[in-house]
């Protein structure tokens, strides 16, 4: 058994944090999540994943955002003070999910494809759902949606660009180097 999921017989939960609005809680409680997530993947495959780094700097409506290569997750503090146990219980295996996932199965995988949901359920036994909560961006004008190859990215572009992509100009991501892919048109009011 591996060290973290030893350290987390001593106690078993999720961790509880009085005041989430502070920053220092907030990060520690993020980072034993993280751990006792983790732990459960250990326990499932029966070996060790490296730690994850987090980054707290996520702004916006994202509340989380996983980094495939880097095997980095960023969470959005200003979301997590409102949605303390959404954190805890979907977010943090949401994103985790999405490392393992392409560390056991390869970058061709869809981001929330059958093997990002079978890690969620049979691995870490969470409901794989993809809320709206894990959507990006509403900017004004920017009404042409794009995904790329990392998860939970939209991008979303203004009528400028989308006409450039048309007649045949790619953008790339700058996370992840793949082309934009069309989505949808965002309704203007
Ligand atoms: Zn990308
Ligand atoms: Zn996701």
């Amino acid at each position: 058994m591996s060290q973290i999921a030893t350290l987390f017989q001593l106690n078993d939960s999720l961790p509880e944090c009085s005041d989430p609005a502070d920053p220092v809680q907030a990060e520690m409680a993020l980072r034993y999540a993280m751990l006792f997530w983790l732990a459960k993947a250990e326990q499932h495959f029966n070996k060790n994943f490296p730690q994850p780094e987090l980054d707290l700097s996520l702004r916006g409506r994202c509340a989380g955002q996983a980094y495939l290569q880097t095997w980095k997750v960023r969470f959005n503090l200003g979301l997590l003070k409102e949605n303390y146990e959404a954190f805890m219980q979907e977010v943090v295996p949401h994103e985790l999910a999405h490392l393992i996932a392409f560390r056991e199965f390869g970058g061709k995988i869809r981001p929330h494809g059958k093997e990002w949901r079978w890690v969620m359920e049979q691995v870490l036994g969470v409901p794989a759902r993809t809320t709206h909560q894990f959507d990006v961006t509403q900017t004004a004008k920017q009404n042409y949606l794009y995904h790329c190859a990392c998860p939970e990215r939209t991008h979303a572009l203004t009528i400028r660009r989308h006409n450039k992509i048309v007649r045949g100009t790619n953008y790339l991501c700058k996370s992840c180097n793949s082309i934009l892919i069309f989505d949808s048109e965002r309704n203007a009011k």
